[in-house]
């Protein structure tokens, strides 16, 4: 059955095109060269949590209401915080922080109106694994690994920093020296496990650690975290006999969930009483007045483009004009801001910040000198999206789940 290949979609948070098209390594080059690539664009605000959830059901966050790394509850009167910094999950309440980021972004906030690729699958009798991805929804109820901390439901195996191992790998630990890779290390180990035991048809494969190492040194400053993310694919390459074998056996997505830019100058976001959550690249306003908000940005520096629905229709302003072809200068523009506008968890009005800005979050903490993203602007927007067994590479992340639902449809 050549063309119903178990699949791997490979997730390496935060890598650009340009790194991707510009890397040498051998498991990159060796999938580019034998898949079909092309650059395609995030969702809107490009921020790990949000895109993750959008690559996992398919829809943009009209679709499955994840907002933002921080957004306001309106049903509970309180701010979620899924991590912007520890410095900002601290002021949001440790423990609080903790469970939205891993519990309850699947068990509460991801809407239950749309299905997870593991729920789709699985329906259908198929086989999901998922690796350290921090959108994890599924059918199967696994027990953390230590106690006090709740039981989720996810893929028939799914393996989370350590805290959750549907199956004994011998992994080591995944949190023991971040900045050294382990996390990718980890990931490595469980993927080999896996691919050694043939034991999926779909296996998310997230990779996170690139991510972490752009914030820290900039968008391109990053060569040696995405050799160690090529050697985290390579993990799996070997297990399945190398490459060429790989690909007997395997159809593969390799993409991102967003870009990153170069932050040199930081904004704390102020528009008076109204409540501001802002974190990297995208800030919500939650106000009566969208209108008089979004004018008030227009001299604030570290706005880019706002928008903002008035009578339902979506409004564009940058710097004092207001003109919708203002998002046809960015990536898949008016699609992503009106499907942000459109979660119900969102602010009335969002802010995509200008190029070069980042927003402090909750603790003051930023990226300067650093990278960040979560804008509208291409930097932030465009990812690598390369697929080898699967037909044409889909234009938006939101096209990752359908692709591989469609290629697994008679398997
Ligand atoms: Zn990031």
């Amino acid at each position: 059955m050549p063309d119903r290949k178990p699949v791997v979609l490979a997730v390496i948070d935060g890598l650009t095109p340009g790194a991707f098209e510009s890397a040498d390594l051998p498991a990159l080059r060796f999938l580019a060269e034998h898949g079909e690539y092309r650059r395609a664009s995030s969702v809107f605000p490009s921020l790990t949590p949000v895109c993750l959830a959008s690559i996992v059901t398919g829809t943009h966050p009209d679709g499955h209401h994840i907002p933002h790394l921080v957004w306001w509850h309106r049903g509970e009167h309180r701010l979620v915080e899924y991590g912007s910094s520890f410095g900002a999950v601290r002021a949001a309440g440790l423990a609080r922080s903790l469970r939205d980021t891993i519990v309850d972004l699947n068990a509460k906030h991801l809407s239950r109106d749309v299905s997870t690729v593991y729920e789709t699958l699985e329906d259908r009798g198929l086989t999901t694994a998922a690796v350290n991805i921090t959108c994890y929804r599924g059918r199967n109820r696994h027990l953390p690994t230590i106690p006090g901390v709740p039981a989720v439901y996810g893929p028939k195996r799914f393996f989370f920093y350590s805290l959750y191992e549907s199956d004994r790998t011998g992994a080591p630990l995944a949190v023991r020296s971040r900045a050294l890779g382990s996390i990718d290390a980890y990931a490595a180990f469980v993927g080999r496990w896996l691919v050694t035991r043939d034991g999926f048809d779909l296996l998310v494969y997230y990779l996170p650690d690139y991510d972490f190492a752009s914030h820290a040194a900039g968008p391109n400053a990053t060569p040696q975290a995405l050799a160690r993310s090529d050697a985290a694919i390579a993990a799996l390459l070997d297990a399945a006999g190398g490459p060429e074998a790989f690909l007997e056996r395997y159809a593969i997505v390799v993409c991102s969930d967003h870009g990153q830019s170069a932050v040199t100058e930081v904004a704390r976001l102020d528009v008076g009483g109204d409540l501001v959550t802002a974190s990297n690249r995208a800030a919500m306003v939650y106000t009566d007045e969208p209108r008089r908000v979004a004018e008030q940005l227009d001299r604030e520096p570290s706005a880019g483009i706002v928008v903002f629905l008035e009578d339902g229709r979506l409004v564009a302003r940058r710097d004092g004009d207001e003109d919708l072809a203002l998002l046809d200068a960015v990536p898949d523009g008016r699609v992503r801001a009106a499907a942000a506008l459109a979660n119900p968890n969102a602010g009335e009005v969002l802010v995509s910040a200008a190029p070069g800005f980042e927003f402090v979050d909750l603790a003051g903490r930023h990226h300067l000198g650093g990278g960040s993203h979560g804008s509208l602007e291409p930097a932030d927007s465009e990812v690598p999206m390369l697929t080898v067994g699967l037909g044409p590479a889909p234009a938006s992340i939101t096209g990752v789940a359908p692709l591989v639902v469609e290629h697994l449809r008679d398997a």
